[in-house]
């Protein structure tokens, strides 16, 4: 993957690969390691115990069916990070969450290949406050889906269903 981090962004040599994660800059120093990207996601069940899924809008995988989440930000905790996650996408807030596991995955976008950590939460809705969920930011509908219908081959990435598989057995 780093072979794509071909110029020191501080003096522009050229880098040299170190390790197999870590670029070096010979001429200033400069150091580059390729980490994994924490990321989180929310299992939402509703009353009937359908879990929801939200459409993604954007690449990757637009069109195909995720869990509410992303990425965490600078000086987020992972449950800040999914509260605020689930507020942009859903305009929804969720006070109680539990931890559920964390997952590796898989996203590669324009040209880089991002490994997430990404850390499963679960949380219940209750009727009345799915009357007040608008869809926004990167996910343009969400649906429930009862656990024997999740569209297994229609989901987004594959720490969402590895995630999914287990939580489905579990429960
Ligand atoms: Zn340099």
């Amino acid at each position: 993957m780093l072979k794509k981090f071909k110029f020191c962004p501080n003096c522009q040599n050229k880098l040299k690969k170190v390790k197999k994660r870590l670029v070096e800059c010979s001429n200033c120093g400069f150091h580059f390691y390729f980490n994994p990207v924490p990321t989180c996601a929310l299992i939402l069940e509703n009353e009937k115990e359908e879990i929801l899924l939200v459409k993604r809008k954007y690449p990757p995988k637009k069109g195909f069916w995720d869990l509410p989440g992303g990425f965490i930000d600078f000086k987020e905790t992972v449950e800040g990070g999914l509260k605020r996650e689930i507020k942009e996408e859903l305009a929804i807030e969720i006070e109680k969450i539990n931890y559920f596991g964390n997952y590796i995955g898989f996203y590669s976008y324009k040209g880089i290949n991002y490994q997430p950590l990404c850390f499963f939460y679960t949380a219940k809705i209750k009727d009345d406050q799915i009357k007040k969920i608008k869809t926004g930011d990167d996910a343009n509908k969400f649906k429930f889906f009862p656990k024997n219908k999740i569209p297994w081959k229609r989901l987004s990435f594959i720490d969402i269903k590895a995630a999914l598989k287990d939580y489905v057995k579990i429960v």
